[in-house]
C-alpha cells in the first residue's frame, strides 16, 4: 500500500510507535524511526525492518523542543529527498489528580503530547505544501475525547491534539494534505501497564470487546490513513478502542 513513500514516526522505540514504525515498513514505506532516550530500542526496531528488506533510519530527538522537532523532519528529507506520511505518537504520562498535580507536570505532559505534536506537524507541513501532498496522523486518545480521572494534564494534551488536527486539516487541505486522529483506547503497552489489576478489571467491564487493544491494531489504522485508500478522509477522530466510546 506504501511502496516508495517516506514516513517519520516519532516516539518509535516501543509500543504503539514501534509496531506503527514496522507496520508501515511492511507495507513498503521507508521509515525514520524517532526515539528520545531509548537509543536501543530504535536501532533494534531500524534493525528489523532492514532485517526484512525494508529501509529505515533512527533519529534521536525531543519533540517538545522546536529545533530538535525540526532536526527530525530535516533528517528525513536530508535522506530521503522527501516526507509523505508524518506519525505524530510520541506522548508521556505523569498523573495525578487535580488537586495535587504539580504545575511541572502539566507542562511537561502538555509540551511533550501537544507542543510537540505541534512542532512536528509544522514543519513537516512546509515540506508537504511544496509537495503537494502528505498524510499526517495524529496520536490521540480517548481521554481527550471523555477525559478521565487523575489525568487532567494529559486530557488536556489530547483533547489539544483533536483541534490542532481540524484546524490544520481545514488549512492544509487545499494543497492534497490529509490531517486525521487517533484515539486509541486502553492499549498494551509499557504506558498501561503500571495500571493496577484493579484499574484494569474496571477498565475491562466498561469495554464492550472486554479486552485491551494490541498496538497492531493501531498499527493497521495508520497504515489505511497513510494509504491512497484514505485520500477523502481528513480532519476526523478514529477510534480504535473495543467499544468504549461510541458517538
Ligand atoms: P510508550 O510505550 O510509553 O512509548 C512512548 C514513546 O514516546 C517512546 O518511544 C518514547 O521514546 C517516546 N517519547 C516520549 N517522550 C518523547 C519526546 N519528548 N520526544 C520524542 N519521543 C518521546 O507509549 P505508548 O503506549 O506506545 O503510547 C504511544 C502514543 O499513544 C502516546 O502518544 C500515547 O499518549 C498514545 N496512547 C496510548 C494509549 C495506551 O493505552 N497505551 C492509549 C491512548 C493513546 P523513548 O523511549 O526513546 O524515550
Amino acid at each position: 500500500m506504501l511502496k516508495g513513500k517516506v514516513a517519520l514516526v516519532t516516539g518509535a522505540s516501543r509500543g504503539i510507535g514501534k509496531s506503527v514504525a514496522l507496520a508501515l515498513a511492511k507495507e513498503g514505506a521507508m521509515v525514520a524511526v524517532n526515539y528520545y532516550k531509548d537509543e536501543k530500542g530504535a536501532e533494534t526496531v531500524a534493525r528489523e525492518i532492514v532485517k526484512k528488506g525494508g529501509q529505515a533510519l533512527v533519529v534521536q530527538g525531543n519533540v517538545s523542543i522546536k529545533e530538535e522537532a525540526k532536526k527530525l523532519i530535516d533528517a528525513t528529507v536530508e535522506h530521503w529527498g522527501r516526507i509523505d506520511i508524518l506519525v505524530n505518537n510520541a506522548g508521556i504520562t505523569k498523573d495525578g489528580l487535580l488537586l495535587k498535580m504539580k504545575e511541572e507536570d502539566f507542562d511537561s505532559v502538555l509540551a511533550t503530547n501537544l507542543k510537540g505534536t505541534f512542532h512536528c506537524l509544522q514543519e513537516a507541513s512546509k515540506v508537504m505544501l511544496k509537495q503537494r501532498a502528505g498524510k499526517i496522523i495524529n496520536i490521540s486518545s480517548v481521554v481527550g475525547v471523555i477525559g478521565n480521572m487523575g489525568q487532567t494534564n494529559y486530557a488536556a494534551a489530547k483533547a489539544g491534539v483533536i483541534g490542532l488536527t481540524k484546524s490544520a486539516a481545514k488549512e492544509l487541505a487545499i494543497r492534497g494534505i490529509t490531517v486525521n486522529a487517533i484515539a486509541p483506547g486502553f492499549i498494551e503497552t509499557d504506558m498501561t501497564e503500571t495500571l493496577s489489576d484493579k484499574i484494569k478489571d474496571q477498565l475491562l467491564s466498561n469495554i464492550p470487546l472486554r479486552r485491551l487493544g494490541k498496538p497492531e491494531e493501531v498499527a493497521n489504522l495508520v497504515c489505511f490513513l497513510a494509504s491512497q485508500r484514505a485520500d477523502y478522509i481528513t480532519g476526523q477522530v478514529l477510534h480504535v478502542d473495543g467499544g468504549l466510546v461510541m458517538a
